[in-house]
């Protein structure tokens, strides 16, 4: 295969190859725009290195010719002593891991090549000693794994207080023999000279950093595959560090918040690289750049302009500005928070950029879910301390804590915390993961704080100038000598930029406000009127229906607000509870049939009542019932409390009591989930499922228009269904109700005998829950704790089965009983009620496997109809 593709080879659609920097790279450089040259080396070079753990046959070839050509084109070879040619090698995957990776600039330069390089730039000295340190500093910690930390002190100790504006060419060369020192000292050998060495050593670290814990973390935080790799671009230098005419920039096409047009970024004058993100020096905004070169700003605007025409959204960008010389380093599609999503997605309708079925594609239910959390309450009464910028939004309570390793630990204990530090680093992922918001008193809306938590929706406020962060002291003090101390509790605005002392209460947000309204959109709500017009369009889209789960009139009314098509699932079981418990003792404890006659009707007239009230509330759509699932003594007491009950009150003790105790210990189970409980009961406790039955007919024959269908859980063989049927339909019948009545799909015997029990079943509603517990034989609520874990980290799967449908195992028994049921009954109607009818990709996979419709939480719903109608594009 071929291994490197040059800028002027790539395209953007190459992303898989190429990693998303290369692609769009090449794309930049298609584009006519002013890319530094290079070349990239592909993801599937990476792949097999580390696969291999040894560079692919050929590849070394390839690079070395590519090199060759890059050297020729620009007239100087690699690290050529008296006029040396510098690269970068820079990471840069499919998906975007922001800092998560490695990148080492100014590969080429040695104790020879450093004078070259000062004389290249016209006596610039002390340019050339900061490139050359840059790079020991950046080489030693990424390639040679030596503790950034020495190099950091090194340099604290050089400044002295100073700015580094104020270092000399005199400062930088004592610290690039400082920092040999360190390298040697570190790794027992000489900082490497060979330039071509160093490219590849670079080039292989770039690699391996694909596998450095914190990638690992964030690819499991955002689902990102494991095995994918990453591309290695080598690209000629530019430099932003030549002196004041010289500088470094991030800029956003668009406001990444709020999706508003305009000009966003950050830029600092004579600075390399990160130094912007790193928050080396406060940085200037964009704006200030046109007065400090106006020829520049104004071809970066042409450019920004011209990149939004052409990826049609927002794009961020990374360029360096050499001498008066503007450079494009990076563009890709921005990540962005989810109100500015909707509003992008339909601005870029408005301006005829986009049409609304890709505004649709561009959205996703997981923003919409995060856009429905709560807010803080505008008009809360609490002490705001100070205000950082709105960062990433949302509404964050919790114990401020200094260390990432502090959240991570009292995360673990259960406690909310808000993680507080000067600025964060890719380290301090685990810790931004576990807490609740981030705020940090350095750095703008593209450091590393803003941009991480944007990608994962977490709160952020950055930038927080007046607070002054002591990690060692595990405190910050706020204007005012207000002290904050680990442990305290503080609330951050990520809306707003706000900062306040103490709990301050949440209310709704606006756009779960317009899904609990009746759907009327006021027109002074811009985010609100986007994701109505988005909503809207998806469901014109979807052919997925979307049904709630709702065992009670409160939740089928709110189903009904958030725009469900009837109840998929409505389960009889929490309807025993209670005070109702004693009604089921009852039954249990029934010698006779009188007695268990008697029981049963006491039990009826309630269950009667609470389906009358969800029929009303549903007002004539579907409602899927179904009949009582878990094993009964689950209903009755815990069997050691009451054996005590009944050893303490030895003789004293109540007829009741010891009957009871004589019949928990009789039902005992040792695998309950696999014992007596679905339609195993309703074959064994006579009388049961047709009491539930007979409610239900009669509460529908009560309800006008009621459209009930009968749900029989756990069947696993058509003759279990054909007894239940037989006696359900004797007594819709006498009461005269029509209803349907189907199964669940949950018992891998059921999903392969699909074909047979259609014979009996008028629908399927597969109950992913137990179906994904039996195929994999894992008890939920026991491996999650155990194993989960691990499990992940090992790749086993990417994302818990219990989250997300399987759709190599348990999809395949979808699949199988979607066909065989519909071979035996072209008619049977098709539904998912478990967990997963509420999450996006399985959402998707029940779209492609032809259901007719997905039940979920109420809260789910809106999620449920954006994703369906995202799966039908
Ligand atoms: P990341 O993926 O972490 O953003 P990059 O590969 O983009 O890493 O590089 C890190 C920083 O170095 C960025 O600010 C980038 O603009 C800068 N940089 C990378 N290559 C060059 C180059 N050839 N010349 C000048 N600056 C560069
Ligand atoms: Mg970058
Ligand atoms: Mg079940």
């Amino acid at each position: 295969p071929k291994y490197v593709y040059d800028f002027t080879e790539g395209n953007k659609d190459l992303k898989d190859l190429l990693g998303g920097k290369g692609a769009n790279l090449a794309e930049m450089t298609n584009l006519g725009l002013p890319v530094p040259p290079g070349f990239t080396i592909t993801s599937e070079a990476c792949r097999r290195f580390l696969e291999e753990e040894t560079l692919p046959e050929g590849l070394e070839e390839e690079i070395a010719e590519h090199l060759d050509a890059l050297e020729s084109r620009m007239g100087r070879r690699l690290g050529q002593a008296d006029d040396p040619l510098l690269v970068s090698v820079r990471s840069g995957a499919k998906f975007s891991m922001p800092g998560m990776m490695d990148t080492v600039l100014n590969i080429g330069l040695n104790d020879e090549s450093v004078h070259g390089l000062a004389k290249q730039a016209g006596g610039n000295e002390r340019f050339a000693w900061d490139s050359y340190r840059r790079l020991i500093q950046m080489f030693g910690k990424t390639v040679q794994g030596i503790d950034g930390e020495l190099f950091d002190a090194a340099l604290e100790e050089l400044k002295g207080g100073r700015d580094d504006l104020e270092l000399d060419a005199a400062d930088f060369q004592r610290l690039v023999t400082t920092y040999k020192g360190i390298v040697a000292d570190q790794t027992g050998e000489n900082f490497p000279a060979d330039p071509y060495l160093q490219m590849r050593m670079a080039t292989k670290a770039v690699f391996e950093s694909w596998n450095a814990p914190r990638a690992v973390v964030y690819r499991r935080q955002e689902r990102i595959p494991a095995d994918l790799g990453t591309a290695v671009n080598i690209c000629s230098m530019v430099f932003g560090n030549w002196g004041m005419d010289s500088g470094t920039g991030v800029a956003f096409t668009r406001d990444p918040g709020t999706g508003h047009q305009g000009v966003y970024g950050d830029y600092l004058q004579n600075a390399q690289g990160e130094d912007v993100v790193a928050g080396i020096r406060n940085t200037i905004s964009l704006q200030d750049l046109e007065g400090i070169d106006k020829p520049v700003y104004d071809e970066l605007m042409q450019i920004m302009d011209k990149l939004e025409n052409h990826y049609r959204d927002l794009c961020d960008i990374e360029f360096t500005v050499e001498r008066g010389k503007l450079w494009m380093l990076q563009t890709r599609v921005g990540k962005r928070t989810p109100g500015a999503a909707f509003r992008i997605a339909v601005q870029l309708v408005d301006q005829g950029m986009i049409d609304i079925d890709e505004a649709l594609s561009r959205v996703t239910g997981a923003q919409l879910a995060q856009l429905m959390f709560p807010r803080f309450a505008k008009d809360a009464e609490s002490a705001v301390i100070t205000k950082g910028m709105n960062a990433s939004p949302g509404a964050a309570v919790g114990k401020a804590v200094f260390s990432a390793e502090r959240a991570v630990e009292l995360a673990a204990r259960g406690e909310s915390v808000v993680l507080v530090s000067r600025e964060t680093t890719p380290d301090d992922l685990a810790g931004m993961i576990a807490a609740q918001g981030v705020l940090t008193s350095r750095g703008g809306k593209t450091s590393h704080a803003a941009v991480v938590a944007r990608g994962m929706g977490k709160t952020c406020v950055c930038g927080a100038e007046e607070l002054e962060v002591s990690a060692a002291e595990r405190r910050f003090t706020a204007p005012g000598g207000i002290v904050v101390s680990e442990g305290d509790v503080i609330s951050i605005d990520g809306t707003s930029g706000a900062v306040y002392l103490g709990e301050v209460p949440v209310v709704a947000s606006p756009v779960m406000e317009y899904f609990e309204g009746s759907g009327e959109v006021g027109d002074e709500d811009e985010l609100v009127q986007a994701v109505h017009r988005v909503m809207s369009h998806a469901d014109a889209s979807r052919r997925l229906e979307v049904r709630a789960n709702a065992d009670n009139a409160e939740d089928s009314a709110r189903a009904r607000r958030f725009g469900a098509q009837g109840i998929g699932l409505c389960r009889t079981e929490h309807m025993f509870l209670g005070d109702r418990r004693r009604l089921v003792e009852d039954l249990v404890l029934a010698t006779s049939s009188e007695e268990r006659e008697r029981a049963l009707a006491a039990l009826k007239p309630l269950q009667e009542a609470d389906f009358t009230e969800i029929f009303q509330e549903m007002d004539g759509l579907p409602v899927t019932i179904r009949l009582i699932d878990p094993p009964l003594h689950e209903f009755l007491p815990d069997y050691t409390e009451l054996s005590v009950k009944v050893a303490l009150a030895g003789d004293r003790a109540e007829e009741k009591d010891r009957k009871l105790l004589a019949a928990v210990k009789r039902l005992h189970e040792q695998n309950p989930m696999l014992g007596l409980r679905g339609v195993r009961l309703g074959l064994v406790i006579p009388g049961l499922f047709a009491m539930q039955v007979r409610a239900i007919a009669e509460a529908a024959k009560a309800v006008p228009g009621a459209h009930a269908e009968v749900m029989i859980p756990l069947v696993g063989a058509v003759q279990e269904l054909e007894h239940v049927k037989e006696e359900a339909q004797k007594i819709l019948a006498e009461v005269g109700v029509e209803a349907l009545i189907g199964t669940m799909i949950e018992v891998p015997r059921a999903a392969l005998t699909a074909g047979q029990i259609a014979e009996a079943a008028q629908f399927f509603s597969f109950g992913t829950n137990d179906l994904t517990q039996m195929t994999w034989g894992f008890s939920r609520d026991d491996v999650e704790a155990a194993f989960f874990s691990k499990y992940l980290e090992l790749g086993v799967f990417g994302v818990s089965p219990f989250e997300t449908l399987d759709r190599d195992g348990v999809g395949r028994l979808v699949l199988l009983a979607v066909e065989e049921g519909r071979k035996t009954r072209p008619d049977l109607k098709l539904g998912i009620c478990g967990e997963h009818g509420g999450d996006p990709d399985s959402i998707h996979f029940c779209h492609q496997a032809g259901l007719d419709y997905v039940s979920c939480s109420p809260f789910r719903i809106p999620v449920a109809r954006l994703e369906a109608g995202r799966a039908a594009l």
